[in-house]
């Protein structure tokens, strides 16, 4: 019986630990944050991707936090620009793929709370299932029917004045399995149609699934980027400064409660992670 409840103790305390990282050391808030969302809206019951689905309320609560702590938001390419100079608690906030709610549940709350964001846009975006890219498995058709932006909608993000485009190429390509001459298409291209659609300057990217190797750091500079994010955990240092092709970020995931992304914005990672 005691046994029992020791092994039961345990077995929590482990549980919690991973999930809510509280023994990690805080890494000093001059360190500037890099967030990572998909979609903000309320889950589907049963979906797959609820993950990637923080829920209005819980981003809301989040910018009330990060606003009442004190930090201020970047766009990505603002962050790097002004990299030396940051203030401490400085903030980007990014969005990957380009949701529709991104404009109809985002923006209302980044506006509400004096906001910013980069957005990575997927060019060639509609009715197409990049889940399946990865893994064949994926294919539930869930990411697909998802609304995306529409050209029309991608105008008032930008008309709003808070939001950075970046580039998350043409067709959500997975760079492990495409050719070189693919790759250089999909970043060039992705870039210069998010220039003409946007009149803004695109110069940031964001590697598709996270999957990526030194070729394409270069061919991301040669397409003309001078920032890229990665899905690599956590939170680079101010100084020495990091490749600014390869930014890591901290994931924030929908199935995470508010405890849970304090602590990820303190340590910048979940769980036992290196
Ligand atoms: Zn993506």
């Amino acid at each position: 019986m005691t046994l029992w409840l020791v092994l039961g103790a345990v077995l929590i305390a482990g549980w919690f630990s991973n999930r809510y990282a509280w023994w990690r050391r805080q890494v000093d808030p001059r360190h500037p944050r890099v967030l990572m969302y998909h979609m903000v809206s309320p889950h589907r019951p049963g979906a797959k991707f609820n993950g990637l689905r923080v829920t209005p309320e819980h981003f809301e609560a989040q910018l009330a936090w990060l606003q009442r702590e004190g930090w201020q938001f970047f766009t990505v390419s603002e962050l790097w620009e002004q990299w030396d100079t940051l203030p401490a608690k400085s903030v980007a906030l990014t969005f990957d793929d380009g949701y529709a709610d991104n404009l109809h549940n985002a923006l209302p709350l980044l506006e509400k709370y004096d906001a910013r964001a980069t957005i990575y846009m997927v060019v060639d975006r509609h009715e197409r299932d990049w889940s399946t890219a990865k893994k064949a498995h994926h294919n539930t058709g869930e990411l697909a029917r998802e609304p995306k932006l529409s050209d029309e909608e991608l105008q008032r993000l930008v008309a709003s004045g808070r939001i950075e485009i970046g580039s998350h190429t043409l067709t959500h390509i997975n760079l492990r399995t495409t050719a070189t001459d693919d790759k250089r298409r999909e970043l060039a291209e992705s870039r210069r149609l998010l220039q003409a659609q946007t009149g803004q300057a695109v110069t940031s990217f964001a590697y598709p699934f996270g999957i990526y190797g030194e070729e394409d750091v270069a061919l991301a500079r040669e397409a003309g980027y001078t920032t890229a994010v990665t899905t690599l955990d956590g939170i680079d240092t101010r100084t020495p400064c990091p490749d600014p092709l390869q930014l890591k970020r901290i994931k924030v995931s929908g199935k995470d409660n508010m405890l849970a992304f304090v602590m990820r914005m303190r340590g910048g990672k979940r769980g036992w992670k290196k």
